[in-house]
């Protein structure tokens, strides 16, 4: 199945959205897509690379078009990893963050 039409079957399952028909893609289908989280979401708006106010599902989209194929899975990964260890909802790791410098709501 092309990754166009297998994301829009899985997308179309009971309970199953664009980030999670993705997140599926790209972890177990080896598949060339970007799923943007929770923790991308704070993260590139933390950075001011997509507004805060833009749509969960929106953003999608948006994020997944300007990261180059080859480095979407690197870079969830990693994001993943950063959102859950030091880019925290409280702020509370800020002080050891690698993206300081570059950091809109750095506290
Ligand atoms: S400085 Fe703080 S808010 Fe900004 S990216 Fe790093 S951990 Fe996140």
């Amino acid at each position: 199945m092309d990754t166009e039409s297998l994301e829009a079957y899985l997308a179309g399952l009971p309970g199953v959205g664009l980030k999670t028909a993705r997140c599926v893609m790209m972890y177990a289908l080896d598949r060339s897509v970007f799923p943007v989280d929770t923790h991308c979401m704070r993260l590139f708006v933390n950075l001011g690379l997509i507004d805060g106010r833009m749509r969960f599902e929106y953003a999608q989209d948006v994020l997944q078009n300007v990261v180059p194929v080859e480095i979407r899975k690197t870079l969830h990964v990693n994001v993943v990893a950063h959102g859950r260890e030091t880019c925290v909802p409280r702020f509370e790791q800020c002080g050891r963050c690698v993206m300081a410098d570059l950091c809109r709501n750095r506290r």
